[in-house]
């Protein structure tokens, strides 16, 4: 993969169509162990990230995930704003100076996002958060030099299911206890949607 300030804009762009479309989607998810407004919150975050990067001429990829982080931080509000606002801060800083993400590059920015998102959520694999499908991915760019667009969905897809079977120990969901198993975990599925992005990108 080569993922110049053009391909990652592209990115954000695509995330932000699946978060459109899914909008109804993820507000259900939320509404079954949550209180209903992760499509909302999600739709207008990206929606800003969108409108925000359509008038800037970024001078690197750094700075167009930088400007993401801090819209998405001050945009979506909720549980998730700050989090996503810290997994792209987090992959923003790792991708400082590089003209573009290779995939060694990409590896270390979720290498990163995943321990800023793990400190500031607090939460750990298993906990059935987004950070179930960060880490889950983060794990398969390290294993595999070589990925492919659908590999890549794939994967982000398994992690979201995944995550239906665990019990919530952390955010609102955790309030369901036993009853939260079941469900997909909203954030795992804005995450997911986050990646079908990239993979879009990927296979150009
Ligand atoms: P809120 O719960 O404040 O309404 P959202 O509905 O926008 O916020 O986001 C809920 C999602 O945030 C959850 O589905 C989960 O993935 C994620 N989340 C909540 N708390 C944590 C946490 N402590 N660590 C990681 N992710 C979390
Ligand atoms: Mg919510
Ligand atoms: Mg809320």
């Amino acid at each position: 993969m080569e993922l110049h300030v053009q391909e990652v804009t592209a990115w954000l762009e695509r995330a932000n169509e699946n978060i459109q479309e899914n909008k109804e989607y993820l507000t259900t998810l939320d509404q079954a162990i949550g209180d209903g407004d992760h499509g909302i919150n999600m739709a207008r975050g990206f929606q800003e990230v969108v409108n925000k990067m359509t008038d800037q001429d970024y001078a690197s990829v750094g700075d167009v995930l930088k400007d993401a982080a801090m819209t998405l931080m001050s945009k979506v509000g909720g549980a998730s704003g700050p989090l996503y606002g810290t997994v792209f801060l987090k992959m923003s800083v790792a991708a400082k100076g590089k003209t573009y993400l290779d995939h060694a590059t990409f590896t270390n920015m979720l290498e990163e996002a995943v321990k800023g998102v793990k400190q500031r959520g607090k939460a750990e694999v298993g906990e059935k958060t987004l950070v179930d499908v960060w880490a889950k991915m983060m794990e398969f760019f390290k294993q595999n030099a070589d990925l492919q667009a659908d590999d890549i969905a794939e994967e982000a897809k398994q992690a979201m299911n995944k995550t239906k079977d665990m019990m919530a120990t952390k955010g609102r969901a955790s309030y369901f206890k036993e009853r939260s198993i079941g469900h997909i975990d909203p954030g795992a599925a804005s995450s997911y949607f986050i990646f079908q992005a990239l993979a879009e990108v990927v296979g150009g």
